[in-house]
């Protein structure tokens, strides 16, 4: 594949193929169009930098998800200069946060926004960026492309910052170099094509909305349709409309999504109440032979839910990975549905190298070593990575930089410490998988969660909060869950549980009641080991979550039971 900057790559394209299509008023923009557009886009954004170089300049940008927001992105790269995507949605103080943490030059705005950006730039701000206002993003149409100077080498990129589930989200710098990889090595994996139609329901200032649903299917010249904020209705709707009777021809089958967690909990939760007549469209519309991928990730799948979409779909298993801010994505199942083992995200993606290193010993687990002897346990190991794919820096964060990066003496680069715990473990595939991809073969990866919150030490005994979630959302009583380590004299800290009951488990104790920590504890008794079963259970209406549906599990402890994890 040819290390293109995106702006190159979608030049190639087949210019009268559609890029993007609105979700809502159905139009639809073809690659020629978006060439130009950004083209032009680009040469009025130099115009207004005030005579300054853009090279390496933080532009932020605060526009909605549709094709202004693709072309907004695209000319910010050509021209050389890192793009800040703000959320939208985030009240004006903290996108001030982010406009003066990253130095932004500019601060652009769509129509939509501009009261927004008004207010951001307002006051209190220690850089004073060039409010230049896209009043229309679409100026007419230059027939010349663009061409970088160097595209080989362009300075510019973008930056994300963290989903802020631990602390204060962390800018992370993707070069683009980095993110012309990191695409690089997902289509490989997960094939996208020109032929693909994907359906765009998520935030975009996150790497899951920014690099695997737009970037990466950009460079392969697939279709994006643009459905912002999601709803599972709609959503629905759209998938339904190619098989409904008299479709609308415009209306293209969709073939790949890939979304959070919660928001298949939420397509699930909201399918029986379809009419019987788009229940069938539905189920039709994603059955395996229309809908090619359905991918999930930025937090634990629970297996019920993996089960469920498999029987709604006639068989389609969804595709679990691994990513974060920082690296893109680094471990997934594979294209084979043998190969989506329940409670796994699979191996190292193309061009990314993975280890692990014991959480006690700090010691290399090599092949072969996953099982202590001593205890005869599967050992927990911090997963490190390094390869192209990997960010450089936390933007003027040297510190927290410093402190993610480890040597290694083998000369071949600094490994990224992602603060995330795995095991490994060799998993017999069902059947030979036919469509075995080189990448994908050897132990599989399953996640035990983040060591700083999911990894409970409890009389000598390390658990995964992960682990014990997964076994807990497969009982009846139980829709949500949240598995966290409590300070204990006795244990060095105990394993406790915040549940959402769901509408069985309002009457599934003893005579009616609600379950209670005693029918828990009796329930898992059969599925999980002794010093796994959590000691203490509070039953709540809700537990929050952030936009990508992670859960702050400091945050959480303190409410409940007001003492730090
Ligand atoms: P912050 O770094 O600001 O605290 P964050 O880590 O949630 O926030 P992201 O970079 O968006 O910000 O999320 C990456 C994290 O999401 C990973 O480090 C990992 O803990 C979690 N994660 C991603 N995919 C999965 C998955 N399939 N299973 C379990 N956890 C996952
Ligand atoms: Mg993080």
């Amino acid at each position: 594949l040819p290390r293109l900057p995106i702006f190159e790559a979608i030049k190639k394209h087949d210019s009268k193929s559609t890029a993007v299509v609105h979700g809502l008023s159905g139009r639809t923009f073809t690659y020629g169009e978006l060439v130009n557009d950004v083209a032009a886009a680009k040469d009025k954004l130099q115009r207004n930098a005030g005579g300054k170089s853009t090279a390496g300049e933080r532009i932020s940008f605060l526009v909605e998800n549709g094709y202004d927001y693709v072309v907004t992105l695209l000319s910010i790269l050509a021209s050389h200069a890192i793009a800040v995507p703000l959320c939208t949605t985030f009240p004006a103080h903290e996108l001030r946060y982010i406009i003066d943490q990253s130095e932004s030059l500019m601060l652009l705005s769509s129509e939509k926004f501009q009261s927004k950006a008004d207010e951001i730039l307002k006051e209190g701000l220690e850089t004073n960026p060039i409010n230049y206002k896209q009043e229309k993003i679409m100026m007419g149409k230059t027939d010349d492309y663009v061409t970088l100077e160097d595209p080989t080498s362009p300075k510019g990129g973008m930056m994300l910052y963290t989903s802020g589930t631990t602390n204060r989200p962390k800018g992370v710098l993707l070069p683009q170099e980095v993110l012309t990889a990191q695409s690089q090595s997902l289509l490989k994996a997960w094939d996208y094509s020109s032929k693909d139609v994907l359906l765009h329901v998520l935030p975009l200032h996150h790497i899951h909305g920014t690099v695997n649903a737009l970037l990466t299917p950009l460079f392969a010249g697939s279709t994006i349709e643009f459905q912002f904020p999601f709803n599972a209705t709609a959503v629905w709707e759209r998938l339904a409309a190619p098989f409904l009777p008299n479709p609308d021809p415009a209306k293209k089958p969709i073939t790949f999504l890939t979304v959070v967690p919660t928001i298949y909990t939420r397509l699930l939760a909201s399918h029986p109440s379809l009419s019987p007549e788009f229940q069938a469209a539905t189920k039709t519309a994603l059955s395996p032979s229309n809908m090619r991928l359905n991918i999930s990730g930025s937090a634990a799948l629970p297996t019920p839910v993996k089960a469920a979409w498999t029987e709604l779909s006639n068989g389609n298993v969804l595709l679990e990975r691994y990513g974060m801010t920082e690296v893109g994505m680094a471990l997934s199942c594979g294209l084979s549905f043998a190969d989506r083992v329940d409670g796994s995200v699979g191996w190292p993606l193309p061009m990314v190298q993975v280890r692990l290193m014991d959480t006690e010993t700090n010691a290399l687990i090599k092949e072969g070593e996953e099982i202590d002897p001593s205890t005869g346990r599967e050992r927990h190991g911090e997963i490190q990575l390094r390869g192209p794919t990997i960010f450089r820096e936390y933007w003027k964060n040297p510190e927290a930089t410093a402190k993610e990066f480890v040597d290694d003496p083998d000369g071949q680069g600094k490994w990224f410490k992602t603060g995330d715990v795995a095991i490994r473990r060799n998993v017999p595939l069902a059947g030979q998988n036919s469509a075995q991809q080189d990448w994908a073969s050897g132990p599989l990866y399953f996640i035990q969660g983040r060591k700083s919150a999911d990894i409970i030490k409890t009389g000598g005994e390390k658990v995964s909060a992960l682990e014990i979630e997964r076994e807990m959302l497969s009982l009846a009583p139980v829709a949500e869950c949240a598995v966290v380590g409590l300070p204990s004299e006795a244990w060095g800290q105990k394993v406790a549980v915040v549940v959402v009951l769901s509408e069985s488990g309002k009457t599934a104790g003893k005579g009616g009641k609600p379950w209670s920590a005693l029918d828990m504890r009796r329930a898992l008794k059969e599925i999980l080991a002794n010093y796994k079963i959590p000691q203490e259970m509070k039953v709540v209406e809700t537990i929050p979550r952030n936009a990508m549906g992670k859960i702050n599990k400091k945050a959480l402890v303190k409410e409940i039971w007001g003492e730090p994890v």
